[in-house]
């Protein structure tokens, strides 16, 4: 068990996005795997390589990071090497953007002797997932208050509908690796000559071989297409927050499972307030008498105006707080607060009468 925080592990804030943590533990990852470790250092990047990815594990998956964020140490997980999902082999092997990197890595071999797990020690074929895609969305102030529907055009792959992904028809075992789906590779390390098995790179994994190819797809059970998207983001979202549509990225060839897409909204600057989680800020300019004898004023809000009351005797630079009149809390009831920092201008030029009125003034507060 990792004794250090698992944010800290990884070199991430607790409030790290996903795409941050699959960063940080990809830099890690390769940092220290153990192919790369110095002869004398062997044991320790692979005990750090365990580390991270044990800490990944945790933080990668939604449900496993709330309630390692909610009870911290006492968070406990399975020992290494068991109780290590297929759900979780696929999220290490998300990280590293697809099988070919994976693969270059020697990652299927690491993964099977550190965790007791990897393609190689299933019989069953491997599939190919998809790539995700990453968007970008800019949206207004007034749009993260309401929530927004969106729909965007997307090029992306898609399963081929000419042949339901499959490639082709007359399936027939693959000649290269007589149905195994793997051949098997001899590479040269410092142990000495390492068998290591490999996907079959003409079926890539699936064992068998179409004798017809799609003439739609050539072969690959996909194809490029331009698609629409429904994007909803929730009224409260922040700014650099990212959305998560589950296997809306590429799909996979050969028929495979589709990647995800992510989107991350921007928000535009506004032209009156300024957002700080859910609150909002609003900067207000009254004149000295508003600020000495009190007033009572409307000000902007992203919906319905708002009467705000200066009290008599406001200070320059003071903020008057308005409860719950900010932004809708993501996912609940209440809102953040309106705050109005209010600033008093001084006349730059004054009429007569103004000029008179203000002398009386000045003698009245000398006497
Ligand atoms: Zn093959
Ligand atoms: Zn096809």
């Amino acid at each position: 068990m990792p004794t250090k925080n698992y944010y800290e592990i990884l070199g991430v804030p607790k409030n790290a996005s996903e795409i941050e943590i699959k960063k940080a533990y990809r830099q890690l990852a390769l940092k220290y795997h153990p192919d790369k470790a110095p002869e004398s250092h062997k044991k320790e990047y692979e005990e750090k390589f365990k580390e991270i990815s044990q800490v990944y594990r945790v933080l990668s998956d939604k449900e496993k990071r709330a309630q390692y964020d909610r009870f911290g140490e006492k968070y406990e997980e399975a020992p290494f090497g068991r109780g290590f999902s297929e759900q979780d082999f696929r999220s290490f092997y998300d990280v590293f953007g697809g099988r070919d990197i994976f693969e270059d890595l020697g990652f299927s071999h690491i993964f099977e002797e550190i965790f007791g797990f990897g393609p190689t020690t299933k019989t069953r074929k491997v599939q190919e997932y998809g790539d995700d895609i990453h968007l970008d969305l800019e949206i207004n102030l007034e749009d993260a208050f309401y929530g927004i529907q969106k729909e965007i055009e997307l090029k992306k792959m898609i399963a081929c509908d000419k042949c339901r992904g499959q490639g082709g028809e007359s399936f027939k075992k693959c000649p290269a690796c007589q149905g195994a789906g793997y051949e098997q590779v001899r590479t040269q390390s410092f142990l000495g000559i390492l068998l290591r098995q490999k996907v079959c790179s003409k079926c890539r994994g699936r064992g068998e071989w179409p004798e017809k190819i799609c003439p739609a797809c050539r072969g690959e059970g996909r194809t490029r297409e331009i698609k629409t998207i429904k994007i909803t983001a929730p009224a409260g979202i922040d700014n650099e927050q990212t959305l998560k549509l589950s296997e809306q990225g590429q799909a996979g060839p050969y028929g495979g499972e589709a990647g995800d897409l992510f989107i991350t909204i921007h928000i535009k600057p506004h032209k009156y307030f300024k957002r700080q989680e859910d609150d909002l800020y609003y900067n207000l300019s009254i004149n000295f008498t508003q600020a000495a004898l009190g007033d009572k004023i409307e000000i902007p809000a992203i919906d319905d105006p708002l009467k705000l009351k200066i009290p008599a005797g406001l200070q320059p630079g003071e903020t008057i707080r308005l409860k719950g009149k900010g932004i809708p809390r993501l996912y609940g009831r209440d809102r953040g607060d309106m705050l109005v920092r209010v600033q008093v201008a001084v006349p730059k030029k004054l009429s007569r009468e103004q000029r008179k009125l203000i002398e009386e003034l000045a003698k009245e507060e000398k006497s």
